[in-house]
């Protein structure tokens, strides 16, 4: 700093002293003339750097840093240093976002980053291709604007992520699409689109096969079952081996009609292009009917309530709810011993409705409850085969909570009992109209 100063005044007091020795020789008037031209002329050489300064600002990218002298010297050469510097890492931070283009060009899914009003602000070719996106004109623009399928804007309007959604015929027919957005950073949103179809097909053979053998399966077990049952009722029937065995017969005929009645239910929850038909459930009223046919199933073992902290209704399947609701239910029944307590209640979490059923019965392991929604897991496979248990029950639920972008959660303990609740998202909620509500919505019903 020192030696700025003493550079940058040095040439004024040199013209001073000068102008001083002058004023001796030729007078005051004059030296004080000389001393104005002197600084005149220094002033002018500083303006004309600092115009070599203000043309460079004005067109930096085409010309160089103007060379200069003295003090103007060394800070074009710091300049020049600088932008030298920049350059570098400007051309560093290109080649680095080349490079990235290309690996997520390469990637054999579809990317795209969308800010919190699903505006597009970046995306990858394959991403342009799934959505019918072009990089160049529709940055900027919502891309519900642009890829319009009513699944794909109701799935981006519920604001649920945590399942993928499957998008079949997305740009052309038969292509179908799995896409997951996954929230980042301030706000932003990143799209994955990925190409399913082959697997789509494979699944929906797989489907197919099930489907079409458990169909295949109904006809002639309904028919044995008959004749087990006619021999069984049989008046003529004396040897007591033949009856129990018949019997037995019966027991396992029921068991595989159930099988397969679970299966085909299962096949038609899976089946994509079997959309879930929906209106309005009246929760309130399902449940009271379902309480009720719990209250028989368990024939006065349990005690067995129902609790509506809320007369809220669901936009939804009836029949589907209803199946998933009284699966979990009749579990409830199957799992808790004699004596146990039941409570089947419909309350709201925040803005959220909630399904739950709390029992006092065995309970689960904890190792055991993530792997409960898959198909013919049990816990104990001789009790779910006492209490008729087919193993699909909780796949069941699983689905048909899925197809309602709700959540099945469970909480449990060995020997402290279950609850299981299917956690729907605010958006299912309807608020039936007073003509609609039956007396008995009446919130905080307590049924025994
Ligand atoms: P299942 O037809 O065998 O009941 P599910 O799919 O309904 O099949 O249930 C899977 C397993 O989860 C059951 O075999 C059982 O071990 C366990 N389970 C389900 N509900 C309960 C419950 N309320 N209490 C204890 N265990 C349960």
């Amino acid at each position: 700093m020192f030696d700025f100063w003493r550079r940058a005044l040095f040439f004024p007091f040199a013209f001073l002293l000068f102008s001083l020795l002058a004023w001796i020789t030729v007078g005051a008037l004059a030296a004080t003339l000389l001393f104005s031209v002197f600084l005149l002329i220094y002033i002018v050489l500083h303006l004309r750097q600092l115009e070599a300064l203000d043309c460079w600002l004005a067109d930096s990218d085409k010309c160089m840093v103007p060379d200069g002298s003295g003090l103007w010297g060394d800070v074009f050469t710091r300049l020049n240093r600088m932008v030298r510097q920049h350059r570098k890492e400007h051309e560093q931070h290109v080649a680095a976002l080349q490079h990235m283009e290309q690996a997520t060009s390469a990637l054999p899914e579809g990317v795209a980053i969308l800010d919190e009003a699903y505006h597009i602000e970046w995306c990858n070719p394959l991403a342009e291709q799934h959505f019918g996106l072009d990089s160049k004109r529709d940055i900027g623009q919502q891309i519900t604007y642009l890829a319009r399928q009513p699944e794909f804007v109701k799935y981006l309007a519920m604001h649920e992520f945590s399942e993928p959604l499957i998008l079949n015929g997305a740009r052309q027919d038969g292509l179908t699409l799995s896409i997951k957005l996954i929230p980042y950073g301030a706000n932003k949103l990143l799209l994955i689109s990925r190409d399913i179809t082959h697997l789509e097909r494979i699944e929906t053979m797989r489907r197919d096969f099930v489907a079409n053998v458990s169909h295949e399966l109904r006809t002639p077990l309904t028919v044995v079952n008959g004749f087990v049952e006619t021999l069984h009722d049989m008046p003529s029937l004396e040897n007591s081996m033949a009856r129990r065995a018949l019997h037995l017969m019966g027991e396992q005929m029921y068991r595989m009609e159930r099988l397969v009645d679970d299966l085909l239910t299962l096949s038609k929850l899976e089946n994509t292009l079997n959309a879930l038909q929906e209106e309005t459930v009246d929760v309130p009223g399902l449940l009271r009917t379902l309480h009720q046919e719990g209250q028989s199933l368990s024939a006065g073992k349990h005690t067995l309530r129902l609790e509506l902290a809320s007369n809220c209704a669901l936009l939804g399947n009836t029949d589907e709810l209803r199946s998933a609701f009284s699966n979990l239910i009749s579990n409830a029944i199957h799992y808790t011993p004699q004596g146990g307590e039941i409570l089947v209640s419909w309350h709201e979490q925040g803005d959220q409705p909630v399904f739950s059923v709390q029992d006092s019965g065995i309970g689960i392991a904890p190792q055991h409850i993530p792997r409960l929604t898959e198909r013919f897991y049990r816990v104990d496979s001789s009790r779910s085969r006492e209490t008729g248990g087919t193993g699909l029950g909780l796949a069941i639920v699983k689905h048909i909570a899925n197809r309602h972008q709700a959540r099945l959660e469970i909480a449990s303990g060995e020997g402290e009992g279950s609850t299981f609740s299917i956690v729907f998202s605010a958006s299912r909620r309807l608020l039936l109209c007073a003509e609609d509500a039956t007396t008995d919505y009446m919130p905080k019903t307590d049924i025994q």
